[in-house]
């Protein structure tokens, strides 16, 4: 049986090596090169798991991950990894990269595993259209080579410099497959803070909250102020849920290890202390200077007054701006700098084994869909994973007509 892969990122290659000993496998790929993404995953070490690995980090279509998930095995995406050579490392995070902490060999694993087996790889080859004739698959009108199983794994809108621009969203709708709405994910936040060009540059270890649906959700780690927004491992983190929701407002606190009341505590022993001194210097070695600069600035408190001359009243709108600082989320960053895409294809349209329910043989995979996982190698695993059950499903209802 001949299978056409679209895509040759993460799903569509562990698919090609998956099913490679079973079927006549050709994978069609855009780039002049499979796995070009993978090579910048992990900021160049390619973050491919974690230690925690539970359905609390994979996000979109709920009702469809209760079910998948009850029936899979979060770990086989590392298992497979490990299988084509892969030795994994664990940093301080709980996340999983190659031991050489090198992406590139995990691009290298991988195209030994493929030049082990038969596969027909066609580069520079993007498939723009799918056609369905007597149950065979025509790609790009090509009627003289039809396939009989055909598995989309083209990627999603993120990274549009490495292939994946969104266009290929329309070969599952123009097969009359739904697609949610998408927004970028792993991404910074465009905001409309008061003086963001004073902070511009700013990097703060705070924590980053918001509320939805009756639940805290609260991040900590490094925040960075940017020319337009917010940005960092702490936005990057919450971004994906943040725009996926629609939450308009988080609030960031610059000193989450000290409460409001010590913190009220400490600015009043200052006046105490030093009640000569101006109160542009309130804040000094509490929080970085520039913040401290704009806090005083957005509550408009005269920076050459004495500190004697503060209030209660004054330390109290200090104490609770740096604890609860809000930033306006008015959108995502661009889709050149998000990492994944929130919303994709519906997999409403889909069983629990990644076919269509419309179309016999027709299977999406990976980030095409309408699910993403957490910052921290969920991702790259529900590439992997959605590969892996579309293999099993295959090898399974084929097995006695493989040769
Ligand atoms: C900078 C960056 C860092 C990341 N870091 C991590 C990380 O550390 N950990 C993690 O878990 N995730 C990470 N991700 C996300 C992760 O890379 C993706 O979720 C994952 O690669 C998705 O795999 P995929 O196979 O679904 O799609 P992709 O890997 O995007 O592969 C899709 C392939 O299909 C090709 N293609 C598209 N359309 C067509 C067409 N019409 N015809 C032929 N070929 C086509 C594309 O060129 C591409 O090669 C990162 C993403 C980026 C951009």
């Amino acid at each position: 049986m001949k299978v056409a892969i679209v895509g040759g990122g993460v799903s569509g290659i562990t698919l090609s090596i998956l099913l490679a000993d079973f079927f006549d496998v050709t994978v069609f790929e855009k780039n002049n090169r499979i796995l070009k993404k993978l090579l910048v995953t992990g900021n160049g070490r390619c973050n491919f798991s974690n230690e925690i690995m539970t359905r609390e980090n994979f996000h979109g279509n709920e009702k469809f991950l209760d079910e998948f998930i009850k029936s899979a095995d979060l770990r086989a995406g590392e298992n497979f990894l490990n299988s084509i050579g892969i030795v994994s490392t664990t940093d301080e995070r709980g996340r999983k990269y190659p031991m050489s902490l090198q992406a590139n060999s995990v691009v290298d694993a991988y195209l030994s595993a493929v030049s082990e087996k038969n596969i027909s790889i066609r580069l520079d080859t993007a498939v723009e259209d799918i056609a369905v004739k007597n149950n065979k698959f025509i790609i790009n009108h090509d009627y003289a080579s039809p396939f009989d199983i055909c598995i989309l794994a083209p990627g999603s809108m993120s990274y549009p410099q490495f292939g994946t621009d969104g266009t290929s969203y329309k070969l599952a709708t123009n097969l009359n497959h739904r697609k949610t709405r998408i927004v970028p994910g792993i991404t910074s936040l465009i905001s409309d803070i008061p003086f963001l060009k004073e902070l511009k540059g700013v990097k703060i270890d705070g924590e980053l909250s918001f509320n939805f649906d009756g639940k805290i959700y609260s991040y900590t780690g490094d925040i960075l102020f940017t020319e337009n927004g917010i940005s960092g491992n702490t936005v990057f983190e919450s971004s994906s849920i943040i725009l996926d929701k629609k939450i308009n407002s988080v609030v960031l606190d610059f000193i989450p290890n000290i409460s409001e009341d010590d913190l009220m505590d400490m600015l009043n022993e200052r006046k105490t202390n030093f009640p000569k001194r101006k109160v542009s210097w309130i804040l000094n070695g509490i929080i970085h200077k520039k913040l401290a600069n704009v806090i005083l600035k957005i509550l408009n408190l005269d920076i050459n007054k004495d500190l004697n001359e503060l209030t209660e009243s004054d330390f109290k709108n200090i104490s609770r701006l740096i604890k609860n600082f809000n930033v306006n989320v008015l959108s995502g960053g661009s889709w050149k700098q998000s990492q994944v895409t929130v919303g994709g294809i519906d997999s409403s349209d889909l069983d629990i084994n990644f076919q269509s329910k419309f179309i016999k043989n027709l299977f999406m995979v990976g980030e095409y869909l309408d699910i993403y996982g957490d910052c921290g190698g969920y991702n790259i695993t529900f590439a992997l994973i959605s590969a892996i059950r579309v293999c099993e499903f295959l090898r399974r209802k084929y097995a006695g007509t493989i040769s």
